[in-house]
């Protein structure tokens, strides 16, 4: 992906395909920048106790934290290359970790500890982009990004020799693969009723698959929902209507529930990676992009629990 955009294809406003789109958007939207300084913004993760939002600077191997009454700050550093975050139903914050190849939890004394990190003896490749499912298991993506190079990890071959989707159960400690026909999966999320289960992939073909939940344990009848361009999607939320949010090279596309691309809001970067609802209404979505934080108030409330 050496691709880059130039002046002209970076900038900002919406682009309207359809009224629903139209509909998201309140009088006056508006993209705002809080924080420019990143090298590669990733995973951003809203905490509504407190209202704020962390994020992955993962060549930096940081985590950022942006808050309207604090402004920015390091999260933490070193931070094992965190690529997706995520909060379980108590309110932890679960993350991908490409440096020390798992799944880890901050407790809330701060300790950091290891969920998973290996699969039948064999270490994970690179944890990518997480999701937590109401029943607490924990769905991930693992593509070898973090591997390939020191950029966002550490140098190392891959022991599984493939990239999976996994679900973790913190509960009896089972990591089981439900996802096998992936080149390289990266952003998922589920529905709003848990149903189905999106997930991208950016390598080849690159798309989002849209997966039947089966028995809330297993995927099925997978079938293309789109496919992202420019770019790839890297990751993805749903509002409560069930439409995706995906981060595309120009910006976070919006996707009807059954594949129809109905607006984008365009983004002034060289490629966005990921977004996430917050604000006590969920109503404001947050978009990791590059070297930048950003966010959009819109007519749509972020599905996402907590
Ligand atoms: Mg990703």
């Amino acid at each position: 992906m050496t691709t880059y955009r130039s002046k002209e294809e970076m900038r900002d406003g919406f682009e309207v395909y359809d009224d629903r789109f139209k509909e998201m958007l309140p009088e006056g939207a508006r993209l705002e920048k809080h924080f420019t300084g990143t090298r590669w913004a990733e995973g951003p993760v809203y905490f509504s106790d407190g209202d704020y939002v962390v994020w992955s600077d993962i060549p930096n191997d940081r985590m950022m934290k942006w808050s309207a009454s604090e402004g920015t700050s390091v999260f933490r550093q070193p931070a094992g290359y965190t690529n997706g975050n995520y909060l379980d139903r108590e309110g932890r914050l679960v993350s991908c970790e490409h440096g020390n190849r798992r799944i880890s939890r901050t407790e809330p004394d701060g300790t950091v500890v290891t969920l998973v990190d290996s699969y039948e003896g064999k270490k994970l490749n690179s944890p990518n982009d997480l999701v937590v499912k109401s029943d607490g298991t924990i769905w991930f993506t693992d593509p070898p990004y973090g591997i390939l190079s020191d950029h966002e990890g550490h140098k190392a071959e891959s022991e599984l020799g493939a990239c999976y989707v996994f679900r973790f159960d913190p509960a009896t400690e089972e990591l089981r693969i439900v996802g096998d026909d992936f080149d390289m999966p990266n952003g998922l999320c589920f529905s709003p009723d848990e149903s189905v289960l999106y997930v991208g992939d950016t390598g080849e073909p690159r798309n989002i698959r849209r997966f039947d939940v089966v028995d809330g344990e297993r995927i099925a009848n997978g079938r293309v929902f789109a496919e992202v361009k420019p770019g790839a999607a890297d990751g993805f939320r749903v509002d409560t209507a069930g439409n995706v949010f995906t981060s595309a090279w120009d910006g976070v596309q919006v996707y009807s529930p059954d594949g129809e691309l109905l607006g984008k809001i365009l983004v002034p970067e060289q490629r966005t990676a990921n977004c996430v609802f917050g604000g006590p209404d969920k109503h404001r979505l947050y978009i990791a992009s590059d070297k930048s934080l950003y966010s959009v108030v819109l007519n749509a409330t972020g599905a996402q629990t907590p």
